[in-house]
């Protein structure tokens, strides 16, 4: 429950898009938010492209800056829209001379570079299928997806191919271009150089017919939970993009906003690339990794007004600049464009949600979505009050609903059918109505799986949530990884966040061990904040603490000190993992378990 509710007395600097949450609810419709969209020339259909490039390229907006991108080296490229335009029709005429059309699946494996962007969106005008991968992937999971996702085309770097692909090349026979960015492709066999095609290429093209059911992406999820799967999305998720991003990241015209995924994730992908281009907002690109004082750098010089970011990092950022000081860190820095930072991807701890006040002078925004959601679906809202540790409410057209579990922890399903809570505070599957634009038309070559993500009219997410008397959505945990104890049932995130309130608590990961008494005891793995010893009066100390906030049927019965948590690649801690190792049982699928460069 809310340590404090956030309360917005004073109006935000920019009068926020969705301002009066009820209403804007009660009169919102789908296809009234079509209409925010230009369309093809022609009622040629909806494409993505169009929509974040090529509309903006023919207004006003066509020398304003589309990309800000930030080198490892702190120089800084900009892209025009205008220019973006071009560069995309340049290379969706490369695959077009390549022979590469309709449907086809082109791969990157690329780093946070302009021409990544290029790529995707050239791919989108050309109506080929997307596929972004993360760059930091290791051969195998690089593999795995590009034979997963039937790739056809992949661009990729010297580097990355020599060291991720090359080997492999036999296993993946549909394979036919590898288009190489940079220096390097003469001396790499069966590739084709990247910037060579682009300098031949034209720079008009006409996008054909897209229907706003053509496939355009494919993600795979994060793997955080099992193998990850290939979450097929559709040009029409462009109108929840753009919506979403109205409404829960409130851009407006003129913003510069910057989101810390990675484009080989779908929040790098839907809200780096995508929502912001379709505002024609300015996109700050960070070529570089994570580094508290590179990252205050890049939000005060490029004056970043919206910021997308993820639990994980405000907690490396806590770690450094404690939320009661003392620091030197931003206050050295001029943070006075920022106005609005939201966060999504795991729990948002209350604390963060206060340090963003206390630090950053903002609260934290919470939002929460899948892959399989395509775009944000429950959010806090700039004009709304926060109740720290709540991901808010669903977004106007969103209907979502708490479904009563069944023994397993999902939903129960009965018959075909499923039953609604309505009572609030009562724990159960979190579940969507199908039908907002961006939902995933399936997961890839896995009938089954899509098929057993739906049931009773509802798709059912997964998640455990509860909802508040006043319909504030509580995330508990997902599914598998709710700990049965002793007749409860815990929420791994409730007894982390908990945990991570007291000083000496950087992060937590909390599982449930076997217990022949209790079913499951509640095991913490704690990293600690510098300065802080992992001695056993510390381990005391931090036992006591929890029993004190959580009582002693929900508190960890143990800690153990980890100093590397792990996490997946985009930063969810992976308690499947944790629990594996702590019970000595088979890893599962670690594709996309974060490692060090080197041992990728
Ligand atoms: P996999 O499905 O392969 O196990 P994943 O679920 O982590 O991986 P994503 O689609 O990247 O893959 O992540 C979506 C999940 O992340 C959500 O289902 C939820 O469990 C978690 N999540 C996202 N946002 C939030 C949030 N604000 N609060 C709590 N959890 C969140
Ligand atoms: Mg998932």
């Amino acid at each position: 429950m809310p340590l404090e509710t956030i309360r917005k007395d004073t109006p935000p600097r920019v009068p926020p898009n969705l301002d009066d949450y009820d209403k804007e609810c009660a009169t919102f419709s789908w296809s009234a938010a079509r209409g925010g969209l230009q369309g093809l020339p022609g009622g040629r259909g909806l494409n993505i492209a169009h929509e974040a490039v090529d509309r903006h390229a023919a207004s006003s907006r066509a020398t304003g800056v589309a990309l800000s991108c930030v080198g490892r080296d702190d120089s800084v490229t900009t892209v025009t829209y205008a220019e973006l335009a071009r560069s995309t029709a340049r290379f969706a005429n490369v695959l077009r001379t390549l022979g590469v059309g309709r449907g086809d699946r082109v791969v990157t494996l690329l780093g946070r570079c302009p021409q990544l962007y290029t790529v995707v969106l050239g791919t989108l005008k050309n109506t080929s299928v997307l596929c972004p991968l993360f760059s930091a992937f290791g051969p195998d999971p690089v593999a795995q997806r590009m034979r997963l996702s039937d790739a056809r085309v992949l661009v990729t770097t010297a580097e990355l191919y020599r060291r991720k692909v090359a080997g492999r090349r036999d296993g993946l026979p549909g394979l036919r271009h590898v288009l190489i960015v940079g220096a390097g492709a003469d001396d790499l066999p069966d590739t084709l150089p990247y910037d060579a095609l682009m300098a031949e290429s034209d720079e008009e093209f006409t996008i054909p017919p897209t229907s706003p059911d053509d496939m355009a992406l494919l993600h795979f999820t994060s793997g955080t939970t099992g193998t990850p799967k290939g979450a097929v999305h559709v040009h029409e998720a462009a109108v929840a993009h753009y919506a979403t991003a109205r409404y829960a990241l409130d851009l407006h015209e003129g913003d510069v906003f910057w989101c810390t995924a990675d484009p080989g994730w779908v929040t790098g992908m839907s809200y780096g690339v995508v929502a912001p281009l379709m505002h024609g907002v300015t996109v700050v690109v960070d070529e570089g990794d994570y580094d508290a004082r590179r990252w205050y750098r890049i939000l005060a010089d490029r004056r970043v007004g919206v910021w997308y970011t993820a639990p994980t990092a405000l907690r490396m950022l806590m770690r450094t600049t404690p939320r009661t000081g003392p620091y030197d860190l931003p206050a050295s820095y001029d943070l006075s464009a920022l106005r609005f930072v939201a966060s999504v991807g795991e729990p948002l701890n209350p604390e963060a949600v206060l340090w963003g006040r206390d630090v950053l002078g903002l609260p934290v925004h919470d939002n929460w979505w899948q892959t399989e959601t395509g775009a944000i679906m429950i959010a806090n809202f700039a004009a709304c009050e926060i109740r720290p540790g709540s991901m808010g409410r669903p977004l106007p057209g969103v209907e979502a609903a708490v479904l009563r579990r069944g023994e397993d922890g999902r939903a129960e399903v009965s018959g075909g059918r499923v039953t609604v809570v309505t009572e609030p505070g009562v724990e159960g599957e979190l579940a969507l109505r199908p039908g907002w634009p961006s939902m995933f038309r399936g997961y890839l070559h896995d009938e089954r799986r899509t098929a057993a993500a739906f049931a009773g009219g509802w798709y059912l997410t997964g998640d455990l949530v509860r909802r508040d008397a006043d319909g504030w959505y509580w995330f508990v945990g997902r599914a598998d990884d709710v700990i049965k104890s002793a007749g409860h049932l815990i929420g791994p995130f409730e007894v982390e966040s908990a945990l991570m309130e007291h000083p000496a608590v950087a992060e937590a990961g909390v599982i449930g061990r076997p217990d022949p008494v209790a079913g499951n005891i509640v095991k913490a793995f704690v990293t600690l904040r510098p300065g802080h010893e992992a001695t056993p009066e510390t381990r005391q100390e931090l036992l006591a603490f929890a029993r004190r906030r959580l009582g002693p049927a929900v508190a960890p019965r143990e800690i153990a000190f980890d100093q590397h948590l792990p996490h997946t690649r985009s930063g969810k801690v992976m308690r499947r993992l944790l629990r594996a190792r702590e019970l000595g049982l088979p890893e599962g699928d670690i594709s996309t378990l974060e490692r060090t460069e080197g041992s990728a």
